[in-house]
């Protein structure tokens, strides 16, 4: 995983982006991060252990890409192809992706928790043990992909599908089944849990 080193601007407590010695917000040179991530992304490469947390990337091509223990977390990603991508341990809790097309991506045990999902496509994928927790979730489609142990608890859904999807140990909040379209995928395999007055059952 990522080496945490703390933004340089004092009280800021994010940690820095990239090579640089500043948090995404604080950075001095936007033009100077974006041509870094413009030579670092790209179609069939591979990174690990970066910290891109707060970056905005928008219309470029990372399909093919591997990437390994990354920390993304509040990123905005727009138009981005990430087809045909390898993730494992990757955090992009609380960051916003919208008309990203993830098909044919390799997942595993990243986390999504808090963002918004908008216009995505994640045909024909797997997304094994991922964190949907709380995400916002519409205009998207997961079909045709395995959902193995992942969780979209407290999700919230509209316009979304997950047909002929393996949905196997894949938790739900009950109720969001009539938010998302899952026909044709294992349902009775899905755990799906009553919200209590003290928050989600066991
Ligand atoms: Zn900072």
């Amino acid at each position: 995983m990522f080496v945490f080193r703390p933004c340089s601007v004092g009280g800021c407590g994010k940690p820095a982006v990239g090579p640089f010695d500043t948090c995404a917000a604080h950075d001095r040179d936007p033009n100077r991060l974006q041509a870094w991530l413009r030579e670092t992304l790209g179609p069939g490469r591979s990174i690990a252990d970066l910290c891109l947390a707060g970056i905005s990337l928008a219309d470029i091509d990372m399909s093919g890409m591997q990437i390994v223990g990354c920390e993304l977390s509040g990123a905005k990603l727009e138009k981005v192809n990430l087809q045909g991508t390898r993730w494992q341990h990757v955090f992009i809790d609380d960051g916003s992706l919208t008309r990203c097309d993830f098909s044919g991506a390799d997942i595993r045990s990243s986390v999504f928790s808090g963002s918004i999902v908008e216009e995505c496509l994640f045909l024909e994928s797997d997304l094994v043990m991922c964190n949907f927790l709380g995400a916002r979730c519409h205009d998207s489609r997961f079909d045709h992909s395995n959902l193995y142990g992942s969780r979209f608890l407290g999700a919230r859904f509209q316009s979304v599908s997950m047909k002929d999807c393996n949905l196997t140990r894949a938790y739900f909040t009950a109720g969001q089944e009539a938010a998302v379209d899952l026909r044709s995928s294992n349902t009775n395999e899905a755990v799906f849990i009553t919200e209590t007055a003290s928050g989600c059952a066991p």
